[in-house]
């Protein structure tokens, strides 16, 4: 369905497309969808007034004493769920005593997206959400003939998962979302399919209903889908690399693209990514936000010759061993963000970072073609003047309370309530004893 309801009321559309139910839908900090289901006859008056829920039951910086909080629906949201089409699916903007729920992630995305507009940009992406697929226990892979020991791009396995990969394919073409490839990952039951890139708020909302699409089909077919950063140690994680550019106010110009620039690229581009650059220590938390994050970011190099994620603060040309990659004229893909990022506030974080570089004018340094796998320890980085990334969830939430830039752009209620949710996560973490512990100190 198109993200146009065409002057008619939800209720129309629901006879129109034999609706009987809607989820009003919103994610919370952790990026944790959150619905009501409301029957066809209610939906109307939901649109106007949002659906009640108690805030401080989500992850959300909110306590009992706080009142009802709204989920306002954004009819343009509107998807009918391929595989219960029975039911419709709105993403909804949080709102308390009449004004918008500041931290809510969907909110300070939409903030920025204004504040982009306001300066004449639009930010396009596009996301590449892996995911493995697992038995329905979620201990192992769900495909026990995996095994290879290079399994990117494997037909047989590729194959052997048909029914939920082409289910899931069609119901993206359905959806109109334009996908054009899905292929077996580097992991061992490890999958990602692709679709068109589009305005960052359209890309959100998608990437959001991609989690809950994905999820869904394979419980339908027995299975569990994980999109956890590092399932398994010994295999790649789950990334959810990003490619950008930003636009002229119409969406006609793409303002990265400049032929005779380096590589393609703008000077706009370039500042746009020297911010990018510049907060990446800030940004890290955000895009990588669970205490399991950093063992994707700092994996040991897989069977296939790679961690298929960045250690270390740089950028290249058509090279995956670095943070940015400019795979082509006019994009960045960056590739720090997993599977576990709240798709709202990756953008949102995004797109800051970006602006604060364009208006800083921040060089984003040299260029660096070499492959950073062989880069070896801390003297070698200082010569390429390269930081590294925060090596746990703590060193990356301290970098992000330390950002002016975040709270400048994100504003400080949000960028406060993220790192209380996250360091009340860390804190969870650290008293937690693991085998681990036991096995290399008990004999102390
Ligand atoms: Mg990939």
């Amino acid at each position: 369905m198109a993200r146009q309801t065409a002057g008619k009321t939800v209720s129309q559309i629901a006879r129109d497309k034999g609706l009987k139910y809607f989820l009003i839908s919103f994610s919370d900090l952790a990026g944790v969808s959150r619905s009501k289901l409301v029957p066809a006859r209610a939906i109307d008056d939901m649109v106007g007034d949002g659906a009640g829920f108690a805030g401080f039951a989500t992850h959300l910086d909110m306590t009992p004493a706080h009142p009802d909080m709204f989920a306002v629906p954004d009819t343009a949201s509107l998807v009918q769920l391929p595989w219960k089409p029975e039911v419709g699916w709105m993403a909804a903007n949080l709102v308390m005593d009449g004004a918008e729920v500041d931290h809510a992630p969907r909110n300070a995305l939409r903030r920025m997206v204004g504040l982009a507009a306001g300066r004449g940009y639009r930010l396009k992406t596009g996301v590449e959400c892996e995911y493995h697929l697992l038995s329905e226990d979620g201990a192992d892979i769900s495909d026990p003939r995996d095994t290879m020991a290079k399994p990117c791009y494997d037909q047989q396995a590729l194959m052997r998962r048909y029914d939920v990969v082409s289910e899931i394919c069609d119901a993206m073409l359905e959806l109109g979302w334009g996908p054009y490839q899905n292929d077996h990952e580097d992991a061992n039951g490890q999958f990602e399919m692709n679709w068109d890139y589009d305005d960052v708020l359209v890309t959100a909302d998608r990437h959001t209903f991609f989690k809950f699409m994905v999820k869904s089909i394979a419980e339908k077919h027995g299975l569990r889908a994980t999109f956890m950063p590092k399932p398994f140690g010994h295999i790649t994680g789950n990334g959810c690399h990003t490619h950008a550019s930003l636009w002229n106010e119409a969406g006609r110009k793409n303002l990265f693209h400049d032929p005779g620039g380096e590589l393609g690229v703008s000077k706009l581009g370039y500042r746009f990514l020297g911010g990018v650059l510049n907060h990446a220590g800030a940004l890290a938390s955000i895009f990588n936000p669970t205490v399991n994050s950093y063992k994707r970011i700092n994996g040991r190099v897989t069977a296939s010759g790679a961690t298929w994620a960045p250690n270390t603060v740089s950028y290249t040309g058509n090279n995956r061993t670095h943070m940015v990659r400019i795979p082509d004229e006019g994009r960045f893909e960056f590739r720090l963000m997993d599977g576990a990022t709240n798709p709202y506030l990756a953008q949102a974080a995004l797109l800051a970072a970006g602006l604060d570089g364009i208006e800083k004018e921040t060089d984003p340094g040299k260029r660096l073609d070499i492959n950073m796998y062989e880069v070896a320890g801390d003297a070698e980085l200082g010569k390429l003047k390269v930081k590294r990334l925060p090596l746990n969830l703590l060193d990356a939430l301290r970098l992000t309370g330390k950002c002016r830039m975040l709270r400048e752009y994100l504003g400080e209620e949000t960028v406060t309530a993220f790192l209380r949710l996250k360091e009340r996560e860390w804190d969870d973490y650290a008293r937690h004893l693991t085998q681990w512990e036991r096995d290399t100190t008990l004999d102390c």
